[in-house]
Parts: C-alpha cells; sequence; structure tokens
C-alpha cells in the first residue's frame, strides 16, 4: 500500500485519530490525519485506506500515542464539514454497540445515511478528498403545484351551484390543491379563477418535495379540547420532561386519544426549544398520522421511510443535523435520526416486534429509545392499547410512570366481539372454508347497511398453500423448510423467505400424485371468494404482495377511506392504526396462526393482534362489531381480547411467564449458527455452546444453556441452521456468556456463520 508510512515518519507532527469501520471486527482503527485535513472531531466520517480498499469510517477517538509496532496509515479524505454525529448520537451508539455485542463501525454505518450520489462521484473525481462541496447541494425531487387558500372575505352575493360546491371543498380544508380539486369537480379551474376574482378564495403556487408524504395538502386539524385522562398523561409527560427525562407508558385502548397525547406532549417540547422523535412500527401505513403531525407542526418534519432516494434521505438527515428541522417520524431506524436537543421521544404502538431489526445489527428501537432518552434527558413515552408484558410489568414496578386511558375518545365503545368456533362451522354459503355462515351474515349485514369490513388473515411462516393429498407432502421450498405460498394469478408457488419461484405444477414432487389441495389459507383466494360472493361489493387486499411501493398501500387505504372499498381483505397491515369511520366490521378469519407460533410471545402476540384488528371497526358513528374465527374457542388470549381485558390476560400471561423463566422475569440471548452443509452448522452450534458451558455463570446456574437444537425453521437460503438460547435472570451473568460466545465466534467456524441476539424477539 503506497499510502502506508513507516511508524514514526511525520508521527511527531501530525495528530492521530481512532475511525470505527464497517466490518465485522469489534476493534477500531488508528490513522494519521494529514495536516492538510485540519482537526477531525469526533463523530466525522472519513475515507480511509483499509487493506487495499478505501473505507468511509467515523472518527471515533484521538488516541495520544499510536499503538506500537504497526506501520499507520493516513486518513485519505474527510466526508464530512460537520461531524454527522453529535456528541450525544455518537455516545448513545456506542452504547448501544456495547449492549448487542455488535462492532460499532457496523452500528454507524446502520445509524448514518448512505451518501448521496452526487457526492460519492465528487468523492472519486477527488480521490475521496474533501467532498464538502459535493455534500452542499444534494438534489431532492420537487414538483411544483397550485394550491386554493379561502381568504377572510365574507361571501356577499349568490353564488352558482358549482361556485357552491367548489367552495365548500375548500372550506373544509385550510387549503387544497388545485389537482386535487379536480378529481372532485370536473375542470375547476375557471370556476377557481372567478371565486378568486370575487375575492374568496387565493391561488398559490409553489415547490413541494415530491415525496408522497408532502404530496397531499395539509388537512385541517383543530387540536381536541384534552379529556380529563388525556390531561392527566400530558401532566405527567410534561412534568418527567422539566425533571430531566424519564420514561412513560401511555396505555390507551385503540382510538382513545394517544395520539392527541404525543402531539401536545410534543408541542410543550417545541415550546421549550426541544426537538422531538415519533417511532411508528412502519411508516408507509401511517400517512393519516403525518398528516396530523403536518396539520399540527407545518411541513418541518423529516418523514424518514424506505421510499427516499439518498439524496432525500441525505438532505433530512442535513436538516435535522444543522436543527433546522425538530421533529423526525420514522420507523425503527428513524431512532438514529440526529434530533438536536432531544426533548422527547414516542414509541406509538411500543409492542409492535418490528421494532426489533432482524439481521445485521440486531437492536429493538423501543429499548434503545428508552436508552437514548435518558442519555439525553429526553422523555419516552411508550404508547399502546396492549403493552408488551415486559413494559407493563416494568411500570407496575414502578420503574416508569404510567396513565391509562381506558375509554375512547369519542362516544363510541369498542366493538362488540363474538367468537365462531371453526370445529362447529364449517363453509358458508360461498363455500370458501373460512367464511362460516355467522361471517357471512355479518359481511351481508353489514354491506346492506352500507358499512364497510375488514377481513384480517394471518400469514406468516408456517401457512403453506398446497398439501398432497395423497402423501400429505407439503409444497415446499427446495432452499427452506418453509412452505410455498401460492399466487393463483400468476400461477406461481413463491418462498417469502427467499424469493424462490416456480410455475404452479400440477403434481406432488415427492409421490408425482396429481391430487394437490389448496389449503385455503391465502389472501388471494379468500379475495376471490369475497368478491364472487358478495358481488357487487368492492373487495380489495393489502399484503406484501400488493403493497410493493408505499404508493400502492396509501392508494389501498386512501380507497377504503374514501368508500370505493367494501371490504378489505389483508394480512397483519390491516390491523394497524388505522381510523377509518365507515368500518364497523373486523372479521379475524382465523386466530389460530399465531398461537401455532414456536414462541413463548405467542399468545401475547395473538392477543395484541386481535385487539388491534378489533379496535379498527366502529371508530366513527355507528358502533362496531368483530368476529374471531378459532379452533380454540376457550383459549384465554382470544378469550381476553373478546372481553377487551388487558388486565385479565396480563395478570394470567404473567404467571406462566413466572413459572416459565421467560420475560419479564428472565432474559434470553439466541445464539444462531448456519452453514451450507448440515454438519458444519452443528459441529459450529456445538463449538459455541461447549464455550459457553466453560463459563462459571453456566456452571453455577445462573445462566441456563437450552439446546443446541435445529433451528425452528431448519433451512433457510440453502442454509441449515441451529439455534441455542441462553436464559438467566442476571443481566450480568446472561451478559458474561454472551461475551463468551462472541468471543468463539469471533475466532472463526470455518464455513460456519453465527451471531447472538440479545433479547431476540423472533424465536426462529
Ligand atoms: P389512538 O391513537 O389512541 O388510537 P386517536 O388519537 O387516533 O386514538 O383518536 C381517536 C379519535 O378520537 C380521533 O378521531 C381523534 O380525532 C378523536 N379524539 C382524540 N382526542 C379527542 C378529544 N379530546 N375529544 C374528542 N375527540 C378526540
Ligand atoms: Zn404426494
Ligand atoms: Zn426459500
Amino acid at each position: 500500500m503506497s499510502d502506508v508510512l513507516p511508524f514514526g515518519e511525520g508521527a511527531l507532527d501530525e495528530p492521530l485519530v481512532d475511525v470505527a469501520l464497517p466490518v465485522p471486527l469489534r476493534q477500531s482503527f488508528t490513522y494519521r490525519v494529514p495536516r492538510a485535513l485540519g482537526v477531525l472531531a469526533e463523530g466525522t466520517r472519513v475515507a480511509v485506506p483499509f487493506h487495499g480498499r478505501k473505507l468511509p469510517g467515523v472518527v471515533v477517538g484521538h488516541p495520544a500515542r499510536a499503538p506500537e509496532g504497526v506501520r499507520l496509515a493516513s486518513v485519505a479524505g474527510v466526508l464530512d464539514r460537520e461531524p454527522a454525529f453529535c456528541a450525544e448520537l455518537l455516545a448513545f451508539l456506542r452504547e448501544a454497540a456495547d449492549y448487542y455485542l455488535h462492532p460499532l463501525g457496523e452500528v454507524l454505518r446502520a445509524a448514518a445515511p448512505a451518501l448521496p450520489a452526487e457526492a460519492v462521484r465528487s468523492l472519486r473525481a477527488s480521490g475521496f478528498l474533501d467532498a464538502g462541496e459535493g455534500l452542499a447541494r444534494p438534489a431532492v425531487a420537487t414538483k411544483r403545484r397550485a394550491f386554493v387558500r379561502r381568504t377572510d372575505a365574507a361571501v356577499e352575493r349568490a353564488l352558482g351551484a358549482r361556485q357552491q360546491a367548489i367552495l365548500a371543498l375548500i372550506d373544509e380544508r385550510r387549503e387544497i390543491g388545485l389537482d386535487e380539486l379536480a378529481r372532485h369537480e370536473r375542470s375547476p379551474r375557471p370556476v377557481v379563477r372567478r371565486l378568486a376574482a370575487l375575492g374568496l378564495v387565493e391561488v398559490e403556487e409553489r415547490e413541494v418535495p415530491a415525496d408522497p408524504f408532502f404530496g397531499e395538502p395539509i388537512e385541517r386539524d383543530a387540536p381536541h379540547e384534552p379529556t380529563d385522562a388525556q390531561r392527566a398523561a400530558i401532566e405527567a409527560i410534561v412534568g418527567a420532561l422539566d425533571r430531566g427525562g424519564g420514561t412513560h407508558l401511555l396505555h390507551g385502548v385503540t382510538g382513545s386519544g394517544k395520539t392527541e397525547v404525543y402531539l401536545r406532549a410534543i408541542d410543550v417540547a417545541r415550546a421549550r426549544g426541544r426537538g422531538a422523535l415519533l417511532l411508528v412500527p412502519e411508516i408507509a401505513l401511517t400517512p393519516q398520522l403525518v398528516g396530523r403531525f403536518r396539520a399540527r407542526f407545518g411541513d418541518a418534519i423529516a418523514v424518514l421511510h424506505s421510499g427516499l432516494t439518498p439524496a432525500e434521505r441525505f438532505l433530512a438527515w442535513r436538516g435535522l443535523r444543522t436543527g433546522a428541522v425538530r421533529l423526525a417520524v420514522g420507523a425503527r431506524s428513524a431512532l438514529f435520526a440526529p434530533v438536536e436537543d432531544l426533548g422527547v421521544i414516542v414509541v406509538d404502538e411500543e409492542h409492535d416486534p418490528s421494532f426489533k431489526q432482524e439481521d445485521g445489527f440486531r437492536y429493538h428501537a423501543r429499548d434503545m429509545a428508552i436508552l437514548r432518552a435518558h442519555r439525553a434527558g429526553a422523555v419516552c413515552v411508550l404508547g399502546s392499547a396492549t403493552p408488551s408484558l415486559e413494559t407493563r410489568y416494568r411500570a407496575e414496578q414502578g420503574k416508569l410512570s404510567y396513565t391509562a386511558l381506558p375509554n375512547r375518545a369519542t362516544a363510541n365503545p369498542l366493538p362488540a366481539v363474538e367468537i365462531v368456533d371453526l370445529a362447529r362451522h364449517g363453509a358458508g354459503p360461498s363455500g370458501h372454508p373460512l367464511i362460516t355462515g355467522p361471517l357471512h351474515r355479518g359481511l351481508e349485514e353489514c354491506l346492506g347497511r352500507g358499512e364497510q369490513a375488514i377481513l384480517f388473515l394471518n400469514r406468516r411462516g408456517f401457512s403453506p398453500s398446497l398439501r398432497c393429498g395423497s402423501c400429505g407432502e407439503i409444497a415446499q421450498c427446495p432452499a427452506c423448510s418453509i412452505g410455498l405460498t401460492e399466487h393463483r394469478r400468476e400461477a406461481r408457488l413463491r418462498c417469502h423467505y427467499c424469493g424462490y419461484e416456480t410455475p404452479t405444477s400440477l403434481r406432488c414432487t415427492s409421490c408425482e400424485s396429481a391430487t394437490l389441495v389448496p389449503l385455503g389459507l391465502g389472501t388471494e383466494r379468500l379475495e376471490d371468494a369475497l368478491a364472487a360472493a358478495f358481488a357487487p361489493a368492492r373487495v380489495a387486499r393489502l399484503d406484501r404482495d400488493t403493497a410493493a411501493g408505499g404508493r400502492a398501500i396509501e392508494s389501498v387505504l386512501d380507497r377504503l377511506r374514501r368508500r370505493e372499498v367494501d371490504v378489505l381483505v389483508g394480512t397483519q397491515m390491516v390491523t394497524k392504526g388505522h381510523d377509518i369511520p365507515g368500518v364497523t366490521l373486523v372479521g379475524v378469519v382465523l386466530a389460530d396462526q399465531s398461537l401455532a407460533f414456536p414462541d413463548f410471545r405467542a399468545s401475547e402476540r395473538t392477543f395484541q393482534l386481535l385487539s388491534q384488528v378489533a379496535g379498527r371497526a366502529g371508530r366513527g358513528e355507528r358502533p362496531g362489531r368483530a368476529i374471531f374465527q378459532t379452533f380454540q374457542p376457550r383459549h384465554p388470549a382470544i378469550l381476553a381480547a373478546r372481553a377487551h381485558d388487558y388486565d385479565a390476560f396480563y395478570r394470567a400471561e404473567l404467571e406462566e411467564r413466572r413459572g416459565l423463566g421467560y420475560a419479564p422475569f428472565g432474559r434470553l440471548v439466541a445464539v444462531r449458527a448456519d452453514a451450507p452443509d448440515e454438519r458444519h452448522a452443528r459441529e459450529a452450534i456445538e463449538a459455541l455452546a461447549e464455550r459457553a458451558r466453560r463459563e462459571l455463570a453456566v456452571k453455577t446456574r445462573a445462566v441456563e444453556v437450552l439446546g443446541p437444537a435445529p433451528a425452528p425453521i431448519k433451512r433457510l437460503r440453502a442454509r441449515h441452521r441451529f439455534r441455542m438460547l441462553l436464559r438467566g435472570r442476571d443481566r450480568r451473568a446472561l451478559r458474561a456468556v454472551a461475551r463468551a460466545v462472541v468471543q468463539r465466534i469471533d475466532e472463526g467456524l470455518g464455513t460456519a456463520r453465527a451471531h447472538v441476539d440479545i433479547d431476540p424477539v423472533s424465536m426462529l
């Protein structure tokens, strides 16, 4: 390497930096800083030579002396004018890396936005040296739109019917896009021009980001007068903010007005000059929530979502970093948003498993939000209708403050829930095995009244599409031990884990019999059956397949809201926080699927899903109703969800967990190993188990080693998988064993790969 100089040369007058690199090594690397680059503060991204490549890294320290006997290379270039990470964020990320036993460089890479293409080009051109100019002007897609607003002028003369209609539309909103107006009224331009001439409206053209979240004009949203319960929650949160931080659990039933509490708490924080961060499970599913935040706080919000181009993401990041934007909204990775002077972090639906990152840097955004808030002197607000057992238990122990919103904010009660026993009710008139008589009648009544329905079909992991009628073999992915899912319209079978696909064959791959039986568990089949049975009702579907791209999701939800869809069928995506007044019936087609999951949280997860989805019904004027179809009508999770009785569920489940030593009474670390060859994978996990068993904490039984055993999904992407669990009550003891395992992983395992997953959510 030509740019590596022998140790000692220049070392006296050139300062040194420690750089964290995105490599799976648990150490930082020391480099010399050429004088021309000036002083490099901690948190600055730099380009450095590493084994013949140039890698982006982050300055994480300033060692006084060079490590002995090492030839030091020089920093090749600086990627940030201002450090990308402020001190608060960097300190937090260090702690997160340490907690999850993950290399800091990889954590920092997960946290920072990729550099925009333009910047990268200029970096290349200048051999990585001072890219500052390239970063100053990132491109962001914008478009010009015309907006119409009402003026203060009173209507003093009789208006024509068209003029009245259009004025009424404008009156409904603070402002409305001319293009949107054209969707409701044919060629509105001349009418708008006339209204403008009369001084009743004004038209403004401006550049708006092409980002779909900013496409719609801001809707009118007058703050509600808080209910007593909301007021108590707001006071508790603001109290904590003024005392220098804390964690608050806001336990409010669906529709109880949690969002209003978030808005007010954030409003107070802003008035105190503090920034705020809102984390939601899935940003694409929450355009409504973003709309409410824009309505309250205007467009100075960084909405971080996966649809952003690198340039847009970079721009959002920079807006926050410079303090120009003080509010960020996004899914789990928004946890790393560089909000300055953080005052409030809200984690909405804190129980949602999607806050857990399941590969690479495996972190839990809710747990880390608590840590970040603590470090920043901010309040972390955890909101949920069905708090996780861990969170509720900590509130009970007095480790975090708690308020309950026990009633809906609007007059309507929670929906009445009816359980349909699938062992006693088969297919109804439609012939589809999962549309029983009671569900069929429920839909008929709902549609007959001109109301809307949502049907939820859980489809995770273990729900294959086809089974051989003669040998019972399930159509499986050749690379994964997972059933294939049938996509009827394309006549293809697909693996939802690795993407493998094949034409739907007519014969069993195992016995060649031509008697493949569809298991009827797919949303597509259900959609078709509903459309046929309830014509002319308009049926739409929302799942991973229909939702390729954020716009598709938004458009389905939009059609539902505008009543252009009567029945929405879908997977977990339909259970999230949608607030659609016309929906009065919710059907859970098969409540058992999530119960069958090999996971100690299966019961809790089922209770949460059922409560969430039932909560979509009856949010408007008309009362709601929910139907749960199940083979286990006496299951405690199902009964508690029917009764909307979180407390009963919590008490019973807590005792189960206490008996078994699972969270919140014990902690887990999952250790997984995989390899193309089954024997190598097995040997790797054995080696890790062996190392764990040598630890004192295991010998004294402070930590148990469960397994190793084949993982519930034995094979994935053509690799065989094994797993063991470390379980213990004492955090330190567990950590010591996990560290020993990590050390063994770092020593190398041949063709096998392995990782530790601290506080795992997925048991797969
Ligand atoms: P959650 O987030 O708890 O599901 P939302 O914040 O979406 O509940 O509120 C549910 C509905 O109640 C919304 O339509 C909201 O506008 C309304 N709402 C919230 N707070 C109040 C209040 N204090 N008075 C009247 N309506 C309210
Ligand atoms: Zn067969
Ligand atoms: Zn597969």
